[in-house]
């Protein structure tokens, strides 16, 4: 696919949202949902990413556009197509902001060449659509070079980056360095921590924005302890180690095949400390079907190094450590998969080594599941220490994971108070009301 393609997003009304919301809250977004709609009448607001579909950029806008749609507003999402060239260039410039080289390429005028070849067959089609006064929002690094044709066509150009690293390196500065030519163009960039901004980034068109998650989307809906059991025992889910226990407590860490979440960190943390660990517990990392997530080219390698790990590990650990590959096909029946793990854990694990912000952090604090995650990133603003989850210091010591975990499994009343503090937590900072008030914040600014 190398085209640009819409994603249709059916309309959500608000009002689904502030059923959930206490009475000042409602008031409130209603008043932003005029503003928005006196600020964007005769405009569209587009956005632009480079998946529909595995990862949290993907899963945020099914639920932004949905809302921000539902209250009126004229906005769509397309995805840009790219050739493998062109992703392998994007996740080197991915990992590179997470603080990482990913692979021995370089960041040079080849990979810049072949970035801009991509940027090119997508600019034409961009600028025929979008009118000026029109608002854009570019996401991340695979669609940042599109803003300087879409400021010249005359629309309102906002960069939302969600990744980035607290500390910069030789690494990040690397993949600042080819980005910052590209970004320049875009009147306000948007970032989720303020450490990610590089310091070129004008500080008065910056905005922190962290993301939110839907408690009615298939990831998040409520769902009968029924369907969590048939969607967890689904006959073929488990592409290594023994079929899901019924009862056993689950340890799940939920993520796409990427290194930096470090999904073999966790097994091997598991299985050497196995037995500190309570005797009846099993762990369970899944992530998506690789062939599902066309703008990561490392996943099939990443799963299939931890397949390789898993067989060769002992025994005892094998039968207790399962990889699931949820199935990409249907989004729904994903989601709906992705949900029923969460509900079913015990506890829930996220042990990325570096995350702009991690939505497999929230989706299981909404579900009231009590979460160890690694210190790093979005995540230190997510979970407050040992009150709605605990954090990792080093998210390379599997010791410390290990301890955390069992002295979780070995406290229920602990896990219910970190559980429910965590759920207070999503719903005081992490709704989409929040999110919506802060872009219309932005676009009030852009367009005064
Ligand atoms: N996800 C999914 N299926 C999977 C693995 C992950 O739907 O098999 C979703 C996960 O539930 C979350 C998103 O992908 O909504 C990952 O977002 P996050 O912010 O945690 O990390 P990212 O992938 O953007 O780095």
């Amino acid at each position: 696919m190398t085209g640009l393609v819409e994603v249709q997003v059916a309309p959500v009304a608000l009002e689904r949202l502030a059923s959930l919301l206490p009475p000042e809250r409602v008031e409130r977004i209603e008043v932003y949902a005029a503003e928005a709609r006196r600020l964007l009448a005769g405009r569209t607001v587009w956005n632009v990413s480079s998946t529909a579909r595995g990862g949290g950029v993907a899963e945020m806008l099914h639920t932004l556009v949905a809302y921000a749609a539902g209250t009126g507003i004229g906005i769509r999402w397309f995805v840009i197509g790219g050739d493998p060239g062109f992703f392998t260039v994007t996740k080197r410039i991915h990992n590179r902001l997470h603080g990482v080289p990913g692979d021995d390429g370089a960041l040079d005028a080849a990979a810049r060449a072949t970035y801009d070849a991509t940027q090119a067959r997508h600019v034409d089609e961009l600028v025929d659509l979008v009118q000026p006064g029109d608002v854009v929002l570019l996401h991340d690094p695979q669609t940042a070079g599109l803003a300087g044709a879409l400021r010249e066509r005359g629309a309102w150009v906002v960069w939302r980056c969600h990744v980035g690293l607290d500390e910069s390196n030789q690494w990040t500065k690397e993949a600042w360095g080819f980005l910052e030519e590209l970004v320049a163009p875009a009147h306000a960039v948007v970032f989720s921590r303020e450490e990610f901004a590089p310091d070129w980034v004008d500080r008065r068109w910056l905005r922190i924005i962290p993301p939110s998650l839907d408690p009615f989307s298939p990831k998040n809906a409520e769902m009968a302890p029924a369907e969590v059991e048939a969607l967890v025992h689904r006959p073929g889910l488990v592409v290594e180690g023994p079929p899901l226990p019924t009862d056993a407590p689950l340890v799940l860490q939920v993520s796409r095949w990427d290194r930096l979440k470090d999904m073999a960190g966790v097994m091997e943390a598991f299985a050497a400390h196995l037995d500190e660990l309570p005797p009846d517990v099993h762990l369970v990392l899944a992530g998506p079907e690789t062939d599902g997530v066309a703008d990561d080219p490392e996943a099939s390698e990443v799963l299939a190094e931890c397949r390789e790990r898993h067989r060769s590990l002992p025994e005892r650990a094998r039968l207790r450590i399962h990889l699931v590959s949820v199935p990409m096909d249907d989004l729904d029946a994903n989601a709906r998969t992705v949900n029923a793990l969460q509900r079913r854990a015990a506890v829930v694990v996220q042990k990325s080594l570096a995350e702009g912000f991690g939505l497999t952090v929230t989706e299981p604090m909404w579900k009231s599941r009590p979460v160890v995650a690694s210190a790093v990133g979005g995540i230190r603003d997510q979970v407050e220490h040992g009150v709605s989850g605990l954090l990792l210091d080093d998210p390379r010591d599997g010791a410390e994971l290990a301890a955390a975990l069992t002295s979780l499994l070995g406290d229920e009343d602990r896990r219910l108070a970190l559980g429910r503090a965590a759920h207070l937590r999503v719903r005081d900072q992490y709704l989409a009301d929040r999110h919506l008030i802060q872009y219309v914040d932005l676009f009030a600014q852009l367009l005064a």
